[in-house]
């Protein structure tokens, strides 16, 4: 039998991908929206011929608990309203997803995992790169040192945004800029490839060509990993521009991703050839992992505390741009990726 899953927030992302992935996925399927928008909760029951109790908004959701057909519930608000929701999920007894990045303080993504282990529920962060054929290859490429030891990671994540990402440029609802929303797929795979934790960061804000729209958060920051074997990644993420890519290079060849961090449309090539994998959906397969997780009662590999320890590189990221310092990390209560 499929869990059912409820979605909670139904804007750009709900609509134009985890919506859909929930009608591919085999182990799980949508049971229930969760949204302040009348209109928006019957379209989506319309389309996904949902039960009319299983339609609520902010101010009901903890009712939630009552509720047979829910078992796991997917946050994809803006960032810091991850914390509160994932707390009600977890204290209603349901099982979490949340997006990424898990918080904007680490007080709070310590506060998420807390409570889901205070009552007996999986929390996962949407880290969908995970399932996906191409960053599977860099991962085994990169920690298995197929290509010998990577020596040094260059990545690039960035975004144009325009009129409808306006929580992405404030402060409080995004927690800072493109470093929180797509620099983090950067220091994800810097880590799975590396396959080490990093032991201290390096950055600077990118000077500011808007001020006016980026009074809030960066509008561009660059930064560099460094692991305890010398392997560096250099980073750069920027809402002034779209693209994105990521390159290793290790003693005996290169392997890279260009476009790297897309839903799909990933090409790879090695110093070996071309790599060629069938396209996945990812988020149905991240959400069919999940289900799986929770059936085999198994931590999720997109756990929540790795979820906290990218949010705490991040933080030590701003702290060294503000500070213009190098800031250590000490990551040693983490596991290896
Ligand atoms: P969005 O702006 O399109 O949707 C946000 C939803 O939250 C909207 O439906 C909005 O109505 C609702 N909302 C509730 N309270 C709000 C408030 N106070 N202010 C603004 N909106 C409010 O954003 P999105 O692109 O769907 O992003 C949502 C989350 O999903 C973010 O955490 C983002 O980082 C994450 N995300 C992840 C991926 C991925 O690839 N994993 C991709 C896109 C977004």
């Amino acid at each position: 039998e499929k869990l059912g899953v409820a979605l909670v927030g139904l804007g750009e992302y709900s609509n134009g991908q985890l919506g859909p992935a929930l009608k591919a996925t085999a182990y799980c399927s949508l049971t229930a929206v969760v949204s302040g928008s009348e209109e928006k909760r019957k379209k989506w029951q319309d389309e996904y011929q949902l039960k009319s109790e299983n339609l609520y908004s902010y101010a009901d959701f903890d009712r939630i608990k009552d509720n047979t057909d829910i078992d796991i519930v997917y946050i994809v608000l803006p960032n810091s309203m991850h914390a509160e929701y994932t707390i009600r999920a977890a204290r209603a007894g349901k099982h979490v997803i949340c997006e990424k990045p898990l918080a904007t303080t680490v007080e709070d993504g310590k506060r998420m995992i807390e409570a889901c282990n205070e009552a007996g529920v999986r929390l996962s962060v949407g880290y969908r790169l995970h399932f996906d054929l191409f960053h599977q290859e860099l991962m085994r490429l990169g920690r298995g040192r197929t290509l010998g030891k990577v020596r040094r990671i260059i990545s690039d994540d960035s975004m144009a945004i325009g009129e409808k990402d306006q929580w992405r440029v404030k402060g409080s609802l995004a927690g800072g800029g493109p470093l929180m929303n797509n620099g983090i797929y950067c220091v994800q795979a810097a880590q799975y490839i590396a396959g080490q934790l990093p032991v201290a960061v390096n950055a600077s804000f990118l000077p500011k060509t808007d001020p006016e729209k980026f009074k809030d958060v960066e509008e561009g920051i660059q930064w560099e990993m460094e692991f305890v074997d010398g392997t560096v990644a250099i980073c750069e993420s920027s809402y002034a521009r779209d693209g994105n890519f990521l390159r290793a290079e290790a003693d005996d060849g290169w392997f890279e991703l260009s476009p790297a961090y897309e839903y799909s449309g990933l090409k790879g090539r090695a110093s070996t050839g071309e790599m060629i994998f069938p396209e996945v959906n990812q988020q149905a397969l991240q959400m069919d992992d999940f289900a799986i997780c929770i059936k085999n009662n198994k931590t999720s590999r997109v756990s929540g505390e790795m979820g906290l320890r990218d949010l705490i590189i991040l933080k030590a990221i701003y702290k060294s741009a503000s500070g213009g310092r190098k800031e250590p990390l000490d990551l040693d209560a983490f596991a290896q990726p």
